[in-house]
C-alpha cells in the first residue's frame, strides 16, 4: 500500500536530539528553539519568528495581538482548516466567508472588498497547497479600510510571492510544523511578524502571561505576571528535530518539487483529454510542492476514484469540507456573496500521496493506477 503521508525524516535529526539531551535543557526557548528562529529569520527575511506549539496556537496568538473583540468580523475563505476560523471565534469574532478562486483554491481577492463592513477587523488569506494568494490586492484592501492581515501559511513554509516568503507579507504569518507539513517537529508552528512593537506582548502571551523571556535575556532580575497568556512554547526535543529539517530545507524542497512535476507530467495527457484538472500556479507564486491534487468531474466520480485507488494499493484523500456548511460554521459565521466555487470545487478535489520519503516508482504506480481508472478512457 502506498501511504498518503509519512513524517519527513532526513537522518540528521537524531544527532540534534542527542545534543539537546546532552545539553540538559529540554524546556522551551533553549538553544535549538533559538537556532530554528534565527534560521527562519535569515532564510525568510522575517523581522521576528517565535516558535510555537502549533500553527493553531500561532493563529490564536495573532487573534490576541490583533485585539479581536466579540462582535468583530474577520474575513477568510470557507475552504480551509478549522483552526483558521477557531482562533478568531475564541475571541468572539464573527467569521465572514468569501468564495475561492477555482484555479488556486485560494480566497478570491476580487470578492473581499464586498465583504468589508464597519465591524471588519482582519483578513485571513490561506495559502492553499503552498501557492500564494494574490497578496498585493489583499494588502491594498487592508490598507484602505485599516484592517490587519493574518496569513495562514501553514502549508506555505518556503514558498514565495513576488520574491517575499509567505508568512512575512501580512501583519502576522502562521507556519505549521505538523507531521503532515513540508518541514516538521511532530506538532509545532511559528508566529512571524515584521513590527518589532508586537514583540513584548507576543512574548508575554507565549510565556503564560509573564515577562520570563526578558528575564532569560538578563533584562530584568525577576519575572512576574504581566498580562493574560498561555503556554505556546514547544520543547527542545521537538525543536531539535525541526532544526535538522530546516538545515535540509533545500534538499527536502527539491525532492518534493521533483515528485510534484513527475505527477504533473505523468498526468498531463489526462488533463489534455479533459478527464481531470491539474493544479495551477500563477506567475507571481513560487510554490513548495506541499500537495499534489487532481480534480475529478464531480463528487460521485471522486468517491469512485478514491475507492479504485485504494483497491489498487494507493491511499488518496479528499480535503476540507467547507466551513460554512459545518455546524460550527453556521453558528459562528456567514457566507458573503454566492458560493460559486467553494462547495463545487472542494467536492472534486483529490489529494495524491506526497511526502519527502515517497519514492519515484511509487509516484509512477499512482500515475498508472489513475490512468487505469475505467472512467478515463
Ligand atoms: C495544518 C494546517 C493548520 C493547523 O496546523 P497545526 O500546526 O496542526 O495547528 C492550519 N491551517 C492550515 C491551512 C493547515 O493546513
Amino acid at each position: 500500500m502506498i501511504e498518503f503521508n509519512r513524517a519527513p525524516h532526513v537522518g540528521t535529526e537524531e544527532t540534534y536530539i542527542e545534543q539537546a539531551i546532552e545539553g540538559g535543557k529540554l524546556c522551551g526557548d533553549g538553544p535549538f528553539t533559538k537556532k530554528c528562529s534565527a534560521w527562519m529569520k535569515e532564510h525568510f527575511q522575517s523581522g521576528e519568528v517565535l516558535l510555537t506549539t502549533s500553527c493553531t496556537h500561532a493563529l490564536e496568538m495573532s487573534a490576541f495581538l490583533c485585539d479581536i473583540h466579540p462582535g468583530d468580523e474577520v474575513i477568510m475563505p470557507s475552504y480551509t482548516f478549522v483552526s483558521t476560523a477557531n482562533a478568531f471565534v475564541l475571541q468572539g469574532a464573527k467569521i465572514v466567508f468569501v468564495d475561492i478562486r477555482p484555479d488556486t483554491m485560494n480566497i478570491d481577492e476580487t470578492k473581499i472588498e464586498a465583504a468589508v463592513t464597519e465591524k471588519t477587523r482582519a483578513i485571513v488569506p490561506v495559502h492553499y497547497a503552498g501557492v500564494a494568494c494574490e497578496m498585493d490586492t489583499i494588502l491594498g484592501i487592508a490598507k484602505k479600510y485599516g484592517l490587519k492581515v493574518v496569513e495562514d501559511a501553514a502549508q506555505g513554509v518556503n514558498a514565495w510571492y513576488k520574491g517575499r516568503a509567505l508568512g512575512t507579507i501580512g501583519d502576522f504569518g502562521c507556519y505549521s510544523f505538523h507531521e503532515t507539513k513540508n518541514y516538521t517537529m511532530g506538532e509545532g508552528g511559528a508566529l512571524l511578524f515584521q513590527e518589532e512593537s508586537y514583540l513584548e506582548r507576543a512574548e508575554i502571551l507565549r510565556e503564560k502571561g509573564t515577562n520570563r523571556s526578558k528575564f532569560f535575556r538578563g533584562q530584568i532580575d525577576k519575572y512576574t505576571w504581566m498580562d493574560y497568556g498561555s503556554s505556546y512554547l514547544p520543547g527542545e526535543l521537538n525543536a531539535a528535530y525541526l532544526y535538522g529539517q530546516l538545515l535540509a530545507c533545500d534538499k527536502i524542497n527539491k525532492k518534493r518539487l521533483e515528485l510534484w512535476y513527475r505527477y504533473y507530467q505523468g498526468l498531463s495527457d489526462l488533463k489534455e483529454a479533459g478527464w481531470i484538472e491539474l493544479p495551477t500556479v500563477p506567475e507571481y507564486a513560487v510554490h513548495n510542492a506541499h500537495m499534489f491534487y487532481i480534480k475529478a468531474r464531480d463528487l460521485e466520480q471522486r468517491t469512485r476514484l478514491i475507492s479504485w485507488l485504494k483497491e489498487h494499493g494507493v491511499m488518496s484523500v479528499f480535503h476540507y469540507i467547507p466551513l460554512h456548511s459545518a455546524p460550527a460554521g453556521r453558528r459562528f459565521g456567514r457566507f458573503c456573496g454566492e458560493d460559486v466555487y467553494t462547495t463545487k470545487e472542494s467536492e472534486r478535489l483529490l489529494r495524491l500521496p506526497m511526502f519527502y520519503n515517497l519514492r519515484e516508482e511509487d509516484v509512477d504506480k499512482v500515475i498508472r493506477t489513475v490512468h487505469e481508472f475505467p472512467d478515463f478512457r
